[in-house]
């Protein structure tokens, strides 16, 4: 299976985040690729692909009209998300704001976070509450009932040497007796062979670790790190780090919803 099968079908990506950078930084217009993309789309009506590019894969292209999806449009694991989230929501890498604007549609309410300044402009005028704000700065001190973050989700978390440093701050936003919902895809498939092993060198990184950079017409934004993770991978980090993981729903390509509590 190709690549663009998982960009196109499953909608992985972005963050245009260095993850060296995590804890602070937003983004500027001129190193925004997405959100020019969106803001393009708000605006306009059309915009063209957001070509996806990366050192380990050939390029790809983001529609930005599935950045606009519409609940219907979405695939079931982020309509079970949706339907699940309850209370006080944060819409962590909100994009566009359809989750946030779904969850409005069914009566409830949510914050939407994001680096993209433009992004966040184009949320503001759809009517969500966004903030530019990211995730990992510590001054952000709301606490909320459901953390979603959606889209392979767990791509922010950007490495596996940022794993402790992710589940501290879900910690620190949860309040008592919330949960994160968060998907991902297993990249397994892509070094799958036709006796089902896996032509994977465990000297080398974690096969779910991918760098990309994207660019919107003539605007490249900055290389990062993408983490894709397996559950197996994510339930050992969650229980080393004193949550709860369980599986809520299985997708077609290898993808899953998973929900994380604390376990106190
Ligand atoms: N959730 C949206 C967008 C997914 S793309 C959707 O499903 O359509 C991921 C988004 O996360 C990008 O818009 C990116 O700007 C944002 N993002 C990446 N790292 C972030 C961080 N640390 N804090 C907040 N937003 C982040």
């Amino acid at each position: 299976m190709p690549l663009c099968y998982v960009c196109n079908d499953i909608m992985p990506i972005i963050a245009a985040l260095n993850h060296k950078e995590m804890s602070s930084t937003v983004l500027i217009p001129e190193n925004d690729p997405m959100g020019r993309a969106i803001y393009e789309y708000h605006k306009y009506g059309k915009a063209e692909d957001v070509i996806v590019h990366s050192s380990m894969f050939d390029d790809d292209v983001i529609p930005v009209e599935t950045l606009f999806r519409t609940f219907d449009q979405m695939p079931a694991l982020e309509q079970k998300a949706l339907e699940l989230a309850s209370g006080d929501i944060l819409d962590v890498g909100a994009g566009s704001g359809c989750h946030s604007l779904a969850l409005k549609e069914m009566g409830k309410s949510s914050v939407a976070v994001e680096i993209s300044p433009l992004a966040v402009e184009v949320m503001k005028d759809r009517g969500v509450d966004a903030r530019l704000v990211n995730f990992y700065d510590s001054s952000f001190t709301e606490t909320y009932d459901t953390v979603l973050m959606l889209m392979n989700g767990t791509g922010i978390i950007g490495n596996l040497d940022n794993i402790h440093m992710f589940f501290s701050r879900i910690r620190q936003i949860l309040k008592p007796g919330g949960s994160l919902l968060i998907d991902s895809s297993d990249l397994r498939y892509l070094f799958e062979e036709e006796d089902g092993s896996l032509m994977i060198d465990l000297a080398d990184d974690y096969y779910g670790l991918v760098d990309f950079q994207m660019q919107y017409k003539d605007s490249l934004g900055e290389p990062f790190d993408w983490l894709y993770l397996d559950f197996n991978t994510l339930s050992y980090y969650a229980e080393e780090c004193g949550f709860n993981a369980e599986i809520v729903e299985e997708g077609e390509y290898y993808d899953y919803l998973a929900k994380l509590t604390p376990k106190s």
